[in-house]
């Protein structure tokens, strides 16, 4: 078993040559590295963190924020072994067949694939984010269904989808990559796990057509390089567009950024609480709409309302996953509007039993929500982020029609009702909460002019740099990103094992 190295022993001025670098050491770096633990490759695995939090390595994640209010750049990504999943709350849905189409109401949206290119990938991204057996909207209504009613919706644009956890049984925390995999990292014989590996900088080939060396640096002042034959960027969405930007001295405008594209299209999940209430008529609704389940097979399990391709398609929507919440005491006009809507039914509603709504929503691709760099840097002198954040109203909008359905449903099968909560913009923005599932800013794109990275995820005019993990999707989806990301690396790794044969 080899060990993880600590880089601050490596002598300054030492050059690495692995076949391979991965950069980074979160579900991306480390899907990749154990895809790839019996190919001949000889890999380096550079990780900036340690194997546990420390303060002063997460300080090299300080940011800046504008426009609409956003988690601190530092808050909602962690620089450790195992990156966003120390702290990642395990939610898990695979992305929808519509989620990687370009739709005409979307500008910007479409992936250079579909979601087949995914399927031979999902069965094993479900096993690395232990997420137990594949169910989702393909079983949940038989298996999770047998605890419960679920929701006769009825014809119409929402229907009740299923999200999995991440957790084994037993487990407290849902899987944290580092922890999970280290051993299994050491075990791998062709794989180095450097610790405290920070890359400061992607240097290219004079003629700016492939990397020539990456530059290490430790916080205790060490210096070395890494001279692979193939590097991936796998330091999340955020720092590789900032590592891509920051390396500047042989493409001035940075590593991929030919075409101004780094660090824009930047996005997250909005997750806006308490949109609306939901009446349920006939009193509480099955446990699995409010809180995980655990079922025998050890899966666990919950509901959420999710709009139909269909209903998409027709009402131009973006995707959207509506989670019921805790139960609330309705005020007077709500307690009124009960009453006289099942006398107009002629239902009984008296055990009527409302909740609040939450939701997860996907954002329209915007080329403005951005990051770029600072003059301030870091403690190794790279420059620092800058966040301008954005919701455009057609995004709040998108989603008050998805509601309206909701609420037309529930009342045509006279099972309850819906009053949204948010008259304007205001409303919605103070309601407002985030995913940090961080998004964009790496694109995917066949045509260079409309992204960073090819369909393989190889850097367009760049032999041998990819990016992996949620920064090249080139549109989101509301599913959580990290399946999605995960399956998307382990076809990656099948791809560097033909491509470095
Ligand atoms: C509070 C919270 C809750 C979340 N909940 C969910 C959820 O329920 N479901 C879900 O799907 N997703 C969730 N996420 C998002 C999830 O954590 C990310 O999708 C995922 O971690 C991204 O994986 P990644 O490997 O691409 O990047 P990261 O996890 O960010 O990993 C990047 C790695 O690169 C290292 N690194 C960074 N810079 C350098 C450098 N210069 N040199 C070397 N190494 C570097 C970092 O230390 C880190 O280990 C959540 C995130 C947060 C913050």
């Amino acid at each position: 078993m080899t060990a993880l190295i600590d880089a601050r022993t490596i002598p300054n001025g030492q050059v690495l040559t692995p076949d391979l670098a991965i950069v980074g050491g979160g579900p991306a770096g480390i899907s990749l590295a154990l895809a790839l633990k019996d190919s001949k490759m000889s890999i380096a695995l550079l990780e900036a963190g340690s194997t546990s939090f420390d303060p002063e390595i997460q300080k090299m994640y300080t940011g800046a924020e504008t426009g609409v209010p956003y988690a601190a750049l530092d808050a909602g990504r962690l620089r450790a072994l195992g990156g966003g999943t120390n702290h990642w709350g395990g939610w898990c849905r695979p992305m929808d067949a519509i989620d990687f189409e370009a739709k005409s109401w979307m500008p910007h949206s479409g992936w250079p694939f579909g979601r087949a290119a995914l399927e031979p990938y999902y069965a094993r991204a479900q096993t690395l984010v232990e997420a137990g057996p594949w169910i989702y909207d393909q079983k949940g209504d038989v298996m999770a269904g047998a605890t419960g009613p679920v929701l006769p919706l009825g014809q119409g644009g929402l229907y009740t989808s299923w999200f999995q956890f991440s957790k084994t049984r037993d487990s407290v925390l849902p899987t944290q990559f580092g922890q999970r995999y280290g051993d299994d990292l050491r075990a791998a014989k062709n794989v180095t796990p450097y610790m405290h590996a920070n890359v400061t900088g992607i240097r290219l080939a004079a003629n700016g057509a492939s990397v020539d060396h990456l530059d290490i640096a430790t916080l205790t002042g060490k210096h070395f390089t890494v001279k692979p034959r193939m590097t991936v960027l796998a330091a999340g969405a955020m720092e590789n567009a900032r590592l891509m930007l920051a390396s500047n001295d042989v493409i001035s405008a940075g590593v991929g950024n030919q075409n101004d594209l780094v660090g824009r299209f930047f996005a997250d999940n909005p997750i806006p609480r308490d949109v609306a209430t939901l009446v349920s008529f006939a009193g509480p609704l099955a446990a699995f709409y409010g809180s995980n389940q655990t079922l025998d097979d050890g899966a666990i399990m919950r509901a959420t309302f999710a709009p139909t391709t269909a209903f998409r398609r027709k009402a131009q929507v973006a995707g959207s996953l509506s989670t019921v919440e805790p139960a609330v005491e309705l005020d007077e006009t709500g307690k009124a509007a009960v009453i006289t809507t099942a006398l107009a039914l002629g239902i009984h509603a008296a055990d009527a039993q409302a909740y609040s709504l939450g939701c997860g929503m996907e954002l329209s691709p915007d080329p403005d929500r951005r990051l770029t760099l600072t003059g301030e840097k870091d403690a190794l002198g790279l420059p620092r982020l800058k966040l301008d954040m954005r919701i455009a109203d057609e995004d709040f909008e998108r989603f008050r029609r998805t509601l309206t359905e909701l609420g037309r449903q529930l009342l045509a099968s006279r099972i309850g009702l819906l009053r949204i909560n948010c008259k304007d913009r205001q409303d919605w923005l103070k309601r407002m909460d985030w995913g940090h599932h961080h998004l964009g800013t790496t694109r995917m794109h066949a045509d260079p002019k409309q992204g960073v990275v090819d369909a393989d995820g190889l850097v367009h005019g760049i032999a041998n740099l990819y990016v992996a993990g949620s920064g090249i999707f080139p549109s989101y989806s509301a599913s959580n990103p990290t399946l999605n990301l995960v399956a998307l690396t382990l076809r990656l790794g099948d791809h560097l094992k033909k491509v470095m044969a």
